[in-house]
């Protein structure tokens, strides 16, 4: 009896309040989390760790050395993908971090290259923004990768040194050059001859992930490879 008093009130609350997707706002069907079926069959996979590696090798190829690097996501502008970064980011939505780190981590955990992964490190928030925001947005995303994984997630690495001003109107040249971010290390020796997974939200020049494998690889054996939730190719 009390179970069905409370199964009522849930599909009356659904009623009234309907749960949308986190992409296309179309409300949620009863048996949907997060996301609609429609979305997850329509956003633009990466499958850069099954066919497509060559791809995203051209965005990091020749600036830093890494083992392997992925995304769960293409991005486009005025895409599926934009919306659902932008709800996790900026609309409080830190749950669709964990719901794309599940579906990651399920993926990459069938992968020959992944399973020797030790360590899920996050590119880091600086700690004004972290307090503006409340969370950093790829922890859910990271810790869901790692339990995958059977990794450990480890965010007492990897410090933000710089605060990087909100991104102007400047081109993407000027940009590049203007805003610096660089990360310290502490806690070191929990790395050494470890390989890591850097997981990050959206890559585009790749100019952040570039900044924390510099701080990163002076560490005696390191090897590091990428994970991030979208990336522009
Ligand atoms: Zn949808």
């Amino acid at each position: 009896m009390l179970i069905s008093i409370s199964k009522m009130l849930r599909d009356l609350a659904y009623l009234f309040y309907p749960i949308h997707c986190a992409a296309c706002n179309n409300p949620l069907h009863k048996n949907e989390r997060i996301l609609c079926t429609y979305c997850r069959h329509e956003l633009p996979l990466g499958n850069f760790h099954n066919v497509n590696a060559k791809k995203i090798e051209k965005v990091f190829y020749g600036r830093i050395k890494i083992e392997n690097a992925t995304s769960l996501f293409i991005f486009h502008k005025d895409s599926l993908v934009q919306n659902l970064i932008h709800n996790l980011k900026y609309r409080g939505q830190e749950e669709i971090g964990e719901e794309l780190g599940k579906w990651l981590g399920r993926e990459l955990s069938q992968i020959r290259d992944y399973k020797s992964i030790d360590f899920i490190v996050p590119v880091p928030l600086h700690k004004k923004r972290l307090q503006e925001r409340g969370y950093n947005q790829v922890e859910k995303f990271g810790i869901e990768i790692a339990k995958k994984l059977n990794a450990e997630y480890i965010n007492s690495v990897l410090k933000k040194k710089s605060y990087t001003k909100k991104q102007s109107k400047r081109g993407r040249f000027n940009r590049w050059t203007n805003t610096v971010e660089t990360f310290d290390t502490q806690n070191e020796s929990l790395l050494i001859n470890k390989h890591i997974l850097l997981v990050d939200d959206i890559v585009t020049t790749g100019a952040t992930i570039e900044s924390c494998v510099n701080a990163l690889k002076p560490i005696s054996g390191i090897k590091i490879s990428i994970a991030t939730m979208a990336i522009t190719v």
